[in-house]
């Protein structure tokens, strides 16, 4: 595997592997890798002839400064794992090289982006859109695989492939938890002893929440409501938001119908995770 820290020269590499006929996957990350990641890099291996993976904490992204200074960064031990999880090129562009100061372009996906995360985190998807936007065209994917984790960035990539028309087909890989639940995060690493053991409730909720869906009730309040029980009996819990929303257009539904995804953003002590699944 070559790690590759120049635009020009990943540019240069995925258009040789282009004229040789090469099918290209791609798996943009922000590093701190886990096996949520390396689920990614796999699949990516085994449908494609050149695996690239990419490493940039993406700062106009992070609506906290607190959050972009403490994000993990343990990039040797993430070139390993990588490799070993088969991918042929690293992509690990400087902030400066991504964002020089002339800078001036953005990519904005208008609706999609306003609810939840958007709501909570303003600029967040201008940020990953913008960054996707120029790491497809820097890599020129013809697959590109994202986890279902954090399901409203896979939607918003979705509507920018289709808006913009980009040849490019989007898998999204179901989430990869902890033996407990919590849902594999680079955040994780920075929980307490104490959060951690109460971190698993935002799986709890999910369960809580899909069982009612599956007994057959339908009222999206009640649903939510004991979502919110269940997260407020943990101590150091605050929630952003708890929704069951339609998958496609990411609304609150009144009355539940399936598929139905259900959303979940939760501060544990001073750690803010999200989670989801879809029922
Ligand atoms: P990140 O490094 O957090 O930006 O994540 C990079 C990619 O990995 C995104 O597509 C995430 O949705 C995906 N991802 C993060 N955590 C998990 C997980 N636990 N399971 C599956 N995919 C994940």
């Amino acid at each position: 595997m070559r790690i590759i820290r120049h635009p020009a020269e990943i540019r240069r590499l995925t258009r040789r592997a282009k004229q040789q006929g090469k099918r290209i996957g791609f798996v943009p990350t922000m590093g701190a890798l886990h096996e949520g990641h390396l689920s990614l890099i796999r699949k990516a291996r085994g449908e494609n002839r050149l695996v690239v993976v990419s490493i940039f904490v993406n700062p106009i992204q992070f609506n906290r400064a607190s959050d972009l200074r403490s994000y993990p960064c343990t990039l040797q031990r993430d070139a390993r794992l990588v490799a070993e999880a088969g991918a042929d090129l690293l992509f690990v562009p400087s902030a400066k090289q991504m964002y020089p100061a002339s800078f001036q372009t953005t990519v904005e996906i208008s609706n999609l982006s306003r609810p939840w995360e958007g709501r909570f985190r303003p600029g967040h998807f201008r940020g990953v859109t913008t960054v996707v936007s120029k790491l497809f065209n820097l890599v020129q994917p013809d697959i590109v695989y994202f986890g279902q984790k954090d399901a409203q960035q896979a939607r918003v990539v979705r509507q920018m492939i289709r808006d913009l028309n980009l040849d490019i087909t989007l898998r999204v890989l179901p989430t990869v938890r902890e033996p407990d639940g919590l849902a594999m995060s680079s955040r994780n690493q920075r929980l307490s002893t104490e959060a951690r053991r109460s971190s698993r409730v935002l799986f709890q909720a999910l369960q809580e929440a899909t069982r009612l869906i599956q007994w057959g009730h339908r009222r999206e309040n009640e649903i939510v409501r004991r979502m919110r029980q269940v997260i407020r009996s943990v101590p150091g819990t605050r929630i952003d938001y708890a929704a069951v929303v339609d998958p496609e257009t990411l609304e609150r539904m009144r009355r539940v119908r399936r598929p139905a995804l259900i959303l979940l953003a939760v501060w544990v002590g001073k750690i803010r995770l999200i989670d989801c699944c879809e029922v």
